[in-house]
């Protein structure tokens, strides 16, 4: 009864010798394929799949007409209420367009994870509308998208994205339960490749277990572009009825307690809102987490951006018309195939290399080529937030280039806790509680405050108030980082000694430098956690960015040794935990504080997944960083140092960030950016002889906010390292996260 790979495999040339009747061939043999079903009244959602392979060699599966349940009533904002919905019968892509059907048409292949059988990705929604139109005129169909207004005309015969409507319910097959298969997630792992077991890549496509209805990879390999445009109250605004309401757009919107499942008005076939930036993108990826995997899961990203390339978890599948019952659907092939054009080429096509890729080149150097510009807001890490941010288009509007309207958008994370006060160094010591009062005081928007060690010993910052930056920031709550997470760059022994020592209550640890008392350890711990909570709420959205008020400091502090008043290497354990809890693998970590981070150079060193960026005075402590340290094996240069003499002042940094950084990062192309924020190259500072200002460090933050938003969405941590005269500290601090902000 159910027709498996039937096969109508043609070769592109022979298409194109005789197009119009391989194509008279090919919508017969669909017909009688589906006279076959219909005779067996439908394919039920359990039956065995119907399958073909088309002119092209892409195998589809056909997806029958039917009602379902859009959406979770318990689920994100976006995805209320759940509603009833109609889908016609359609064709769809049994897997994801993977890379060896896309180069078919002699398109250059985007992806970042290589492999003929692996997901196209970095594809943005226009190139895959594109695409579309490019299989379709090679099976002689008639294109579904204008290719100068990208509009779909669904009643073309040909191939185009699916609707949110249509992915979602071929994704169900007939359920409504949160997956596919049930509603544990614990038998994920058996249906999609996701951050818990990508190990940080794509996978070709098949190798899971496919949903009721044969469809592949829906719940992750790479998340798939939906033909609607995105709207976050698309469901709760449309109003809702009953399926015989008498209704009409503008009609009052009829109260939702009637008892009854509600129902759009455009229940049968909805498209999505008439406008939006944003394209709707459906399914999880290899880097997601289960929850965003699940069925009703919404996400999105701006459609179009000719200088750009998506996402690397970022693909698609693509659907066609099927005869709906009853007469004859009318003939869709196009006949004069001539007189379409190609008016134009993927855009995708690079304006300068036959191909980007991203990372490095074979040799192990960054690879200029990758230097990326992808504008993708949302992106595939972890339980991802719903808003529709805008974060990415900021410094745009910044430099005044910008014309995209501002939307809503997540705050600026900071962590801090009154337990780093507790991390007591001895009298007259730099790195004192007082550093963290000062900015938590200027935030707070008290300035008076900050004038000198020499005022009362340190209290508990006040209550939160209205005042200053603060009402503008989302605080974030530390937490003790597990040992687990802290012997990712320092031994279990060394931890140890760092508790012991603590719990002493006094002395030192290791140096001189470095005192420690009774609240220490736990507050060196926290410091760890607070950077770990700041990734955390990063990677799922809850924030843009976030800038970490902690101490002690970490960038000195070795696998094995306390130095440079730093105690465990808060960032370095912040990289680790990036690339190991969410499954990314490039790092950024740009470090300006006046001194060296040698700490975090030596964890790092042979790694090309973690790119250093360091510019400091020399010479100066600790006497490392010199610009011939450049790294070493594999890691040979990811290590980017870039020594300064004494007085260099903010056009010298500027400077170093434009021609060094800006270049090697966006080559690098990191999927997350981390901060090591001293401010104790200020012109004011106590133990620095730089002549840095406090808008000089705007301005700094500003070229690597800008990094970030140009190359992995706007993720970026900063981490307080240095700086030790507490008005300019302060002031620094305050002027880096209204960048942030902006
Ligand atoms: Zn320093």
């Amino acid at each position: 009864m159910v027709r498996k790979g039937v096969s109508l495999q043609e070769s592109a040339v022979a298409m194109r010798s005789s197009r119009g009747k391989r194509a008279g061939l090919y919508a017969l043999a669909v017909l009688v394929l589906l006279s076959g079903c219909k005779r067996d009244e439908g394919p039920a959602p359990s039956a065995a799949p119907v399958v073909i392979t088309t002119k092209s060699g892409v195998e589809m599966v056909l997806i029958p007409g039917g009602s379902f349940e859009m959406g979770s009533a318990k689920g994100a904002p976006d995805e209320t209420p759940a509603h009833q919905v109609s889908v016609g019968p359609f064709w769809m892509d049994r897997y994801e367009v993977v890379q060896e059907e896309f180069r078919k048409y002699q398109l250059p292949d985007p992806s970042h994870f290589k492999g003929p059988r692996h997901p196209l990705e970095q594809i943005n929604w226009t190139d895959a509308a594109l695409y579309c139109n490019e299989r379709s005129l090679a099976e002689g169909l008639e294109p579904c998208y204008d290719d100068q207004t990208w509009a779909c005309n669904f009643d073309a015969g040909g191939y185009r994205l699916p609707t949110e409507a249509e992915w979602e319910y071929a994704c169900r097959a007939g359920t409504k339960t949160a997956y596919g298969f049930g509603d544990s997630p614990s038998r994920l792992k058996a249906h999609a490749w996701y951050a818990d077991n990508s190990s940080g890549t794509t996978h070709p496509v098949g190798e899971k277990k496919p949903n009721a209805w044969g469809l592949y990879d829906m719940h992750g390999n790479v998340a798939e572009w939906c033909n609607d445009r995105y709207a976050e109250d698309y469901y709760s605004s449309m109003g809702v009825g009953t399926p015989s309401a008498k209704q009409g757009v503008g009609d009052p919107v009829p109260p939702m307690n009637t008892g009854k499942m509600p129902v759009l008005r455009e229940a049968q076939d909805p498209k999505g809102p008439v406008e939006g930036q944003e394209r709707v993108l459906r399914g999880g990826a290899w880097n997601s987490s289960a929850e965003s995997c699940r069925s009703a899961y919404r996400a999105s990203s701006p459609s179009i951006d000719d200088t750009c390339l998506a996402d690397d978890a970022i693909g698609f599948r693509c659907v066609r018309n099927a005869p709906r019952p009853g007469p004859e659907s009318p003939k869709r092939e196009i006949s004069h195939v001539g007189h379409l054009m190609r008016r134009r080429r993927l855009a995708l096509v690079p304006r300068a290399s036959a191909r980007i890729t991203r990372g490095q080149n074979e040799d192990g150097t960054p690879n200029a080529d990758a230097a990326c510009s992808d504008a993708v807001r949302r992106s595939f890490q972890g339980s991802y937030g719903h808003t529709t941010s805008a974060a990415g288009l900021d410094y745009l509007a910044a430099d005044g280039g910008g014309t995209m309207e501002s939307k809503p958008k997540a705050k600026t994370g900071l962590v801090y806790d009154d337990i780093y006060l507790q991390h007591k160094t001895t009298p007259g010591h730099p790195e004192a509680p007082q550093r963290l009062t000062a900015i938590m005081q200027r935030l707070k928007g008290s300035p008076a405050a900050t004038r000198s060690l020499a005022q009362p010993a340190a209290t508990a910052w006040p209550a939160a108030g209205t005042g200053g930056l603060y009402s503008g920031l989302t605080l974030l709550e530390p937490r003790v980082a597990p040992l687990k997470w802290l012997c990712t760059i320092h031994t279990p022994a060394y931890v140890e000694r760092a508790r012991s020592a603590c719990e002493k209550g006094g002395g030192y640890l290791d140096s001189p430098d470095v005192p420690v008392s009774a609240g220490s350890y736990e507050a060196a711990v926290k410091a760890v956690g607070g950077v770990l909570a700041a990734v955390d709420a990063v990677m799922r959205g809850e924030v843009r960015n976030a800038f970490c008020a902690i101490r002690p400091p970490g960038h000195h502090a070795m696998e094995d040794r306390a130095m440079g008043f730093c105690i465990f290497n808060n960032v370095a354990i912040g990289v680790r935990y990036v690339q190991q809890e969410y499954g990314l693998s490039r790092v950024l970590i740009v470090d300006w504080d006046v001194h060296h981070g040698n700490g975090t150079q030596a964890a790092f060193y042979e790694d090309p997944n973690v790119l250093y960026f360091s510019v400091h005075q020399c010479p100066f402590y600790p006497g490392t960083g010199a610009e011939a340290e450049k790294g070493r094996g594999k890691g040979l240069k990811y290590t980017i140092n870039v020594p300064l003499p004494g007085g260099a002042k903010d056009a010298d940094y500027l400077n170093a960030f434009e021609q060094e950084l800006r270049p090697a990062a966006l080559a690098f192309a990191p999927q997350f950016v981390f901060i090591s924020a001293g401010f104790d190259a200020h012109e004011h500072d106590t133990l620095g002889g730089m002549r840095v200002t406090a808008a000089g460090f705007g301005k700094l933050s500003r070229v690597v906010k800008r990094i970030a938003e140009e190359c992995c969405a706007g993720r970026l941590v900063s981490v307080l390292e240095g700086g030790y005269g507490l008005e300019g500290l302060a002031a620094s601090v305050e002027v880096h996260i209204r960048v942030l902000m902006d």
